[in-house]
């Protein structure tokens, strides 16, 4: 039987609390304003929960923006400020006294995929965001890949128009600078909820090239794509995407890419943090 299970999804903009059944039955508790929550982010989390529920408690999960060391044991999430190597996973165990796991957003939202989504029944998929930021996880022959720090699938970092925007970490060009809300804002100088057709379809187009590379690399054929700019765009963002990454991707073995919206609309980030929460339990 599940335990009794916790459920944190950590966002720049909002931190969502909630028990999470196995069925995927979502029970909210309470949503935090993270950035108004500033450094008192953790207290508010733990004040959040009902004292009488704590002892109950089997497993806490935790979903939370990277960078993050390996096992999230310290996260500095870009877009919280408050947060540098920061010692969550050791500070919820010595609050709730329970078995308590940490992981990347993106990859705690490819584990729900599999589990809730559109990826049920498939071993090998990526799981996209195309939001504020561009993030994926990478499920290859049923395994979520970690990678040698924990960090494998940033997909927003693959180079897809060389000396295009300036990113985040440095290099031009990434997918997360010419695709993300946050880029989209920058090129048109409008929210990137109003940008014109062009815009869309520009934006399908860089993620359909990320999308043709992985899929060559990786042989995967399966991506499901969340977010408020892939969701947002809709059939513009993914009729364009798939095209592109037909056009890019030769080889026979991935000839049928699939880009389709994840199967989980807005639960998705809180579903995730549940599966990260069962990821350590024995089967
Ligand atoms: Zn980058």
């Amino acid at each position: 039987m599940t335990p009794l299970t916790l459920a944190i999804d950590v966002g720049g903009t909002k931190t969502d609390i909630a028990w999470v059944s196995d069925v995927g039955d979502i029970t909210a508790i309470a949503r935090i304003d993270t950035a108004a929550a500033g450094p008192n982010l953790l207290e508010e989390i733990v004040n959040a929960v009902p004292r009488s529920k704590i002892d109950d408690i089997g497993v806490i999960g935790v979903g939370c923006g990277g960078p993050m060391s390996p096992g999230g044991e310290q996260v500095s999430p870009l877009n919280i400020p408050a947060w540098r190597n920061f010692p969550l996973r050791a500070a919820l165990i010595q609050h709730f006294g329970c078995d308590v796991n940490v992981e990347n957003d993106a990859k705690a939202l490819a584990l729900a995929e599999g589990r809730f989504g559109a990826a049920r029944g498939i071993s090998n998929y990526v799981a996209m965001v195309v939001s504020t930021g561009v993030g994926g996880g990478v499920v290859v022959d049923g395994r979520l890949l970690d990678g040698s720090t924990g960090n494998a699938g940033h997909i927003g970092h693959i180079v897809v128009n060389p000396g295009g925007a300036p990113c985040g970490c440095g290099v031009r060009g990434c997918l997360e600078a010419e695709a993300s809300g946050t880029a989209i804002t920058r090129m048109t100088g409008r929210p990137a909820s109003e940008a014109e057709i062009s815009v869309r379809r520009r934006t399908g187009e860089m993620v359909g090239r990320a999308i043709a590379s992985t899929a060559s690399l990786l042989d995967v054929e399966s991506f499901f794509i969340a977010g408020s700019v892939a969701l947002g765009y809709g059939a513009d963002f993914f009729g364009s995407a798939r095209a592109t990454a037909r056009q890019f991707a030769g080889l026979s073995f991935v000839s049928d890419i699939r880009v389709e919206p994840s199967g989980l609309g807005d639960r998705g980030p809180i579903l995730g943090a549940a599966c990260v929460a069962w990821r350590s339990l024995k089967p």
